[in-house]
């Protein structure tokens, strides 16, 4: 396990004081400063634009990036990145638009391109992997005695994540809960041979696990742990999404749910280091 490390407002305007500095980084994590010809490219004075000393070539950094017809200064950009990259329980567009005193929809367009370009990795999970499926959002109460349930559950959207002990995560949204769905998604994301998996007493298991290694705790039967046989890292997951989507967004339309859980599995996935973290969303953003 890494040691944690803080990325603060002090270190953001240490290693990005100006726009200069945040032109500089965006051409230096794409091209090297070393012309072909032997020149030495040079930022322009004013400009977005990089020219070699010698052969006069010019680059601009930023044109194949989300930041190339954004009329948002770079450094804007880079304080919205640093505030969502620490805002680990999510940040409403409200509450960037605040902080950064910028209009409503300039802070809800920059939020909605960062978290579209936070795709989940296609690389496979393996070793001791817990599973388990959830019912995410909807506002409607189950009413006093249950009698709403069907109803509030119908409202909510339903969704399987599984994530490796001291791993990494992966979630998605899924349009039922059924056997079929799990196991696609199990094909998907998991490493099959090389995986013990974790799971509650799910019917849809049996059949969507087949041949693979499985253990599972029986919640009807209030067994929450046996040994190491838990989905407690995947329930705690659960809760910080839950309790995040009503402090922080109040509600999401199921429309965009999968954007908001790629945002929550990308901060999962580099829950350790502050400042990895903003570099890795500031290099997903350059190459969206
Ligand atoms: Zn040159």
């Amino acid at each position: 396990m890494t040691k944690e490390t803080r990325y603060g407002l002090t270190s953001l305007k240490r290693d990005f004081p100006n726009e200069e500095a945040c032109l500089q980084f965006v051409f230096d994590s794409q091209h090297t400063r070393k012309c072909s010809c032997g020149g030495q490219y040079h930022l322009i004075k004013g400009r977005k634009q990089f020219q070699c000393s010698k052969c006069r070539f010019q680059i601009a950094p930023c044109s194949n990036t989300i930041f190339h017809k954004s009329a948002t200064p770079l450094s804007l950009w880079f304080h919205a990145i640093w505030i969502f990259s620490n805002a680990k329980s999510g940040i409403s567009a409200l509450e960037m638009q605040r902080q950064l005193e910028v209009t409503y929809k300039c802070a809800w367009r920059i939020l909605s391109l960062i978290r579209k370009s936070l795709k989940q990795s296609e690389e496979k999970l393996k070793g001791d992997v817990e599973i388990d499926s959830a019912y995410i959002g909807g506002v409607k109460s189950g009413g006093k005695n249950n009698e709403k349930l069907g109803q509030a559950i119908a409202a909510k959207a339903i969704v399987i994540a599984a994530v490796e002990r001291n791993g990494q995560m992966r979630a998605e949204v899924v349009k039922v809960n059924s056997a079929t769905i799990t196991k696609d998604f199990i094909d998907k994301h998991i490493a099959k041979g090389e995986t013990r998996l974790l799971t509650d007493g799910s019917r849809n298991y049996e059949r969507a696990v087949f041949g693979m290694k499985r253990e599972s705790v029986d919640h009807s039967k209030k067994e929450y742990v046996r040994g190491d046989v838990h989905i407690n890292t995947i329930e705690t997951f659960w809760s910080h999404v839950k309790r995040s989507i009503t402090g922080t967004h109040k509600a999401i339309s199921h429309q965009h749910l999968q954007s908001y859980l790629d945002a929550f599995v990308f901060h999962y996935n580099n829950r350790y280091n502050d400042k990895e973290r903003f570099a890795s969303l500031i290099g997903s953003l350059l190459h969206a």
